[in-house]
């Protein structure tokens, strides 16, 4: 075997095409794949039945021959192998698991798993039990190690079909629909059995119907008619259904963006969603002040544009296809965004919450200038919460470790006067923060926060930890908040006492 360096991918498959030759005339089961597989990927192959999905993968395995295009797997051409190059390739390189698991029904459970490694003369004789024995008890089937595969149940002979197929330690296992002769607990235990060896640095290609499955699993590639619908697609559409994202990469078209030029612009009324199918896309966003500043870089599989369809506005930002190289995009109109997202309730929600966490991103970046990065992590899993209008959020005098982020709505800060009657003092209205003093030594608050009249407040709560490390993010942050705190000190200090009118 040739010796391929470790990053090149360990699968590449250039225009593969299979036609049948049938009484009815030729017939294009595959029909030019392109595909890469990096090491230690563990890809489902999903399509409805008949799409060419077998076809696909005994051409990888050799089962069958494609008719014309390129199969490298590290390095060794298969599409270009005699049958006994392949056997003896096979035997040392892949593991290939079936629906049906095609066990040796007169050979023990034992003996299936020692004949691959006899059959490739690979391992000392004792070595050869002793593995067999290690991977039946990786697969929990040691105790059934001497029985004949008929008296076990399907689930188990799965298993044993797997712990032969890894008998010579393949770097690539290959299975078609390996649960899909059975019940979806036992599917559930040999898919988990399939999460470990990838853990452990196999990789695995898994044709599969089980969508459930599939979207567990680092990478889709769906075909259809026996071609891949463009994995960017799906995964930026992966709520949609099969068909549904069969349907829509049909009435698609990409378009390509030469490096720099803009997709959209900020200010512009915007009347499309795109989706990033290639290349790199920089968002810029222009501050009040004037400048402009790149807040994300956005890669293949990710959609932009959606504000504007979901918000009725204007783009809230210019995105670019970036200088590194051109950018190829599919742009929805309202119509099929519209159409899209009343078919796919799960979509219309994922978009919701992308709106959303935009929004945010967006104010609080207009803000400071946040790195996208840091305040992402921060953000991901915070949920805002909603106070209504009278809520105390911070009470003067109390202990308080928390920092706020004010996403939307307006809140009144207050501090008591000598007489003990509160006093309005400030008011702090959306895209703004309060709660930032007692992060920065003075434990006590020293006045209470309200959500003013007449308006809610939404908010984000920031821990110690996570301010500080929004802190040491962005210096821009620091000085915007240190200046502000100073400021609202000093004015706290002077109005002591006396209020601001309301
Ligand atoms: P899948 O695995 O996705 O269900 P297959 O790869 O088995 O699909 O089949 C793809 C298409 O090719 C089907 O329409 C099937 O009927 C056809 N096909 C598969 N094998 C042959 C063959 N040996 N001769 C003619 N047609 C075939
Ligand atoms: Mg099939």
């Amino acid at each position: 075997m040739t010796v391929h360096s470790p990053t090149s991918p360990l699968i590449e498959i250039k225009n593969l095409c299979k036609v049948y030759q049938t009484p009815a005339g030729d017939f294009t089961a595959v029909n030019g794949i392109n595909v890469e597989v990096q090491r230690g990927e563990f890809v489902a192959i999903i399509g409805k039945s008949g799409s060419g999905k077998s076809t696909f993968i005994n051409m990888i395995t050799g089962i069958d021959h494609p008719t014309s295009g390129e199969i490298w797997i590290d390095g060794a051409s298969i599409h270009s192998f005699n049958e006994g190059q392949m056997a003896a390739w096979r035997g040392r390189n892949l593991g290939i698991v079936f629906q049906f698991f095609q066990l040796f029904p007169t050979l023990t459970i034992l003996e299936n798993i020692i004949l691959p490694m006899e059959l490739n003369k690979l391992y000392s004789k004792s070595e050869r039990k002793e593995r067999a024995m290690h991977l039946l008890e990786k697969v929990e089937m040691t105790a059934q190690a001497h029985k004949l595969p008929s008296a076990i149940s399907g689930g188990q002979q799965q298993r044993v079909a797997i712990a032969r197929a890894l008998a010579n330690d393949p770097p690539l296992l290959v299975a078609d629909e390996p649960t899909g002769n059975l019940d979806s607990k036992t599917a559930e235990k040999i898919f988990s059995l399939f999460e470990d060896l990838v853990a452990a640095g196999t990789t695995i290609l898994m044709v599969t119907h089980d969508s459930d499955l599939a979207r567990r699993v680092n990478r889709t590639i769906l075909i259809s008619d026996g071609e891949v619908v463009n994995e960017y697609l799906v995964r930026a559409l992966s709520t949609l259904t099969q068909d549904q994202l069969v349907e829509i990469s049909r009435t698609i078209q990409p378009q390509i963006f030469q490096p720099n030029s803009a997709i959209i612009r900020q200010g512009e009324k915007g009347d499309k969603f795109y989706i990033l199918l290639n290349g790199k896309a920089d968002v810029y966003i222009h501050k009040p002040g004037g400048s402009e500043i790149q807040v994300s870089q956005l890669k293949p599989g990710q959609y932009f544009g959606e504000m504007a369809l979901l918000g009725g506005g204007v783009r809230s930002a210019t995105v670019k296809a970036s200088q590194d190289g051109p950018a190829s995009v599919v742009a929805l109109d309202e119509k099929a965004f519209n159409s899209l997202i009343d078919e796919s309730r799960s979509l219309r929600e994922e978009l919701m919450g992308l709106v959303e966490r935009r929004n945010t991103y967006h104010q609080l970046q207009t803000l400071s200038s946040l790195d996208e990065h840091v305040l992402s992590s921060i953000l991901k899993d915070k949920e805002p919460i909603v106070h209504k209008e009278g809520h105390e959020i911070i009470k003067q005098g109390d202990v308080g470790d928390t920092f706020y982020l004010l996403l939307d709505g307006q809140v009144d800060v207050l501090v008591k006067d000598e007489q003990d009657s509160e006093v309005l003092v400030n008011q702090i209205s959306r895209g703004s923060f309060f709660g930032e003093m007692a992060l920065m030594g003075n434990k006590r608050r020293n006045a209470t926060v309200r959500v003013s009249k007449g308006h809610s407040a939404k908010l984000i709560e920031l821990g110690v930890g996570e301010f500080d490390r929004l802190e040491d993010s962005s210096e821009d942050f620091r000085t915007h908040v240190y200046g502000a705190a100073g400021a609202r000190k000093r004015q706290l200090e002077n109005t002591r006492g006396q209020g601001i009118e309301k």
